[in-house]
């Protein structure tokens, strides 16, 4: 019998309940779809396209160990999934839920074709710890504030991980890839590395992809940063966080894994709950996204659409694919260039040549590794919005095309929560000053030092914007919306 394990976010063995469905009765084929075409879903940005190569490569070789094979597959999936199943003469499709609108929308119609072609499709919760539609606010809608909704959500019982196939019964395993069954695509064809130039040398230093190597990021953290983790998750200079951002998001390692491998190290002080109260964000971010699909380009707060902000020309939310178009991995080019103020605002942001030097570590780590620490992030992310008055939807267009990270939810949820636009948001008129962030985090400027070393040399840029004037300005135009 031949069963398809469709995956998606969920680039594991380990812990993943449709692959181990598949597998239980032998016949197991993996497929993974490319699909950048269905309505709505959003074309991944060029650093995750880097991480996807990586990670299918490695995953290939992981499931090849099982016996079990991964065929790829391009185009939209609504359509690409049946046909493939039917050209493999399938009996059975499993597949981990997703929760953003557009993707829940083509799963819907593969179930229903499955119903119509007498094949077996079954579903499962793999990515969350809760699903979005099974916890509700007193009032019954959906929540708005992080404290109220975690209290409920981390009160919920969450399963303990599941083994990988090959660990369940080597009788149920599949000894070769079944006959008959379509070769797929090759993954070189898919162009998803950069090329002329290749500018992921960085990327490639920092993270290597895959399950085996998130596993190793969780085991590192758990055995020692945890403990102060309440303290270290604000040093940007220091390893005090678990860097596991990317590896939960394309799925390398779930939030099962993680919840039951950090209750183990619980007990010892407040390190492992704060960390485990980030964990309940990820959930929150997603909360936000199943209940607002849109969370990427609407305000969740109406209020927010009538502010003020400045469009550098040609960009803003009415035209984003133009910003994509004219910025998307410039960096080279823009740091190249002659003088500060060859660059408007936005690309001096971009670029990391503000002239000042928080938002430029920030701005330089996240081009050269792919990933930004979060104390940083806010600070960047308020000084683009606040100090230079530009669109939240712009910078988070600029996180997307540049995180290996990049999240469907986390990433818009937590621009709006900078703007102030967002749900249980950080309040407008707090704005971040980086000089006093740099002092209070990174008290002797090791962060600085390590990714703006030109900061007290002659070429660095004077600062794009004075901090205390462009924080007035944001206050006037906030007054304009209260
Ligand atoms: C403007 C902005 C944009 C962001 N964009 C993303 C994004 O695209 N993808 C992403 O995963 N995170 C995003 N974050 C959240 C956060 O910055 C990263 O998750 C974190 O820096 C990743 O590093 P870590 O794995 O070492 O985190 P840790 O501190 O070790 O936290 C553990 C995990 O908890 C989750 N987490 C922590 N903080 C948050 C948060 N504020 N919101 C949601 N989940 C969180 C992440 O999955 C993270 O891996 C963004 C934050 C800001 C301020």
């Amino acid at each position: 019998m031949v069963s398809i394990a469709w995956l998606r976010d969920d680039l594991r063995t380990a812990d993943n309940p449709a692959l181990l469905a598949a597998a239980s009765d032998g016949g197991a084929v993996a497929l993974y779809v490319l699909d950048g075409e269905s309505p709505g879903i959003r074309p991944l940005g060029a650093a995750a396209k880097w991480w996807l190569h990586h990670a299918l490569k490695t995953l290939r070789e992981d499931l090849m160990a099982l016996g079990i094979p991964l065929v790829l597959l391009r185009g939209p999936a609504g359509d690409v999934v049946p046909a493939f199943a039917q050209e493999a003469g399938a009996e059975r499709i499993f597949w981990n839920r997703r929760y953003g609108g557009p993707e829940r929308e083509v799963d819907t119609a593969v179930k229903a074709w499955a119903a119509g072609a007498d094949v077996q499709a079954e579903s499962f919760q793999a990515s969350l710890l809760h699903e979005p539609w099974t916890v509700r606010t007193g009032g019954g809608g959906p929540y708005r504030a992080f404290t109220p909704f975690w209290r409920t959500v981390s009160a919920l019982d969450f399963r303990a991980p599941l083994p990988a196939p090959d660990k369940m019964s080597k009788a149920h395993r599949a000894a070769s890839p079944p006959d008959g069954i379509p070769g797929g695509e090759d993954l070189a064809d898919w162009n998803l590395l950069p090329r002329h130039p290749d500018w992921s040398a960085g990327l490639a230093e920092a993270w290597t992809p895959g399950e085996e190597a998130g596993l190793a990021a969780l085991d590192d953290f758990l055995a020692g940063p945890v403990q102060n983790y309440d303290d270290g998750r604000d040093r940007p200079a220091k390893p005090g966080t678990s860097r596991l951002s990317p590896y939960l998001r394309w799925g390398h390692v779930s939030p099962f894994q993680v919840w039951h491998a950090l209750c183990r190290v619980r007990g010892n002080g407040p390190g492992p709950d704060v960390f485990g109260t980030e964990i309940g964000w990820r959930e929150f971010c997603w909360h936000q996204l199943f209940h607002n699909p849109d969370l990427a380009t609407r305000n969740l707060r109406p209020a927010f659409d009538a502010f003020p902000w400045d469009y550098p020309e040609g960009s803003g939310p009415q035209t984003p694919a133009v910003l994509r178009g004219k910025g998307a991995h410039a960096p080279d080019q823009l740091a190249s260039a002659s003088r500060p103020d060859d660059l408007d605002a936005l690309d001096a942001w971009k670029a990391g040549r503000t002239g000042i030097p928080l938002v430029d570590a920030g701005q330089r780590q996240l081009w050269s590794m792919g990933w930004m620490h979060n104390r940083v992030r806010m600070v960047t992310a308020s000084f683009l919005i606040k100090n230079l008055g530009i669109h939240w939807r712009v910078g988070e267009e600029w996180f997307w095309e540049t995180l290996v990270d990049a999240d469907p939810a986390s990433n818009p949820a937590n621009w709006q929560w900078v703007a102030g636009s967002g749900a249980d948001a950080a309040p407008f008129f707090r704005i971040f000053n980086p000089q006093t962030q740099a002092k209070r985090f990174d008290p002797d400027g090791a962060y600085i030092a390590r990714w703006v070393p030109d900061a007290l040399t002659p070429a660095y840029p004077e600062p794009l914007v004075d901090l205390k004037e462009s924080r007035r300005h944001a206050l006037e135009a906030y007054e304009s919306i209260r």
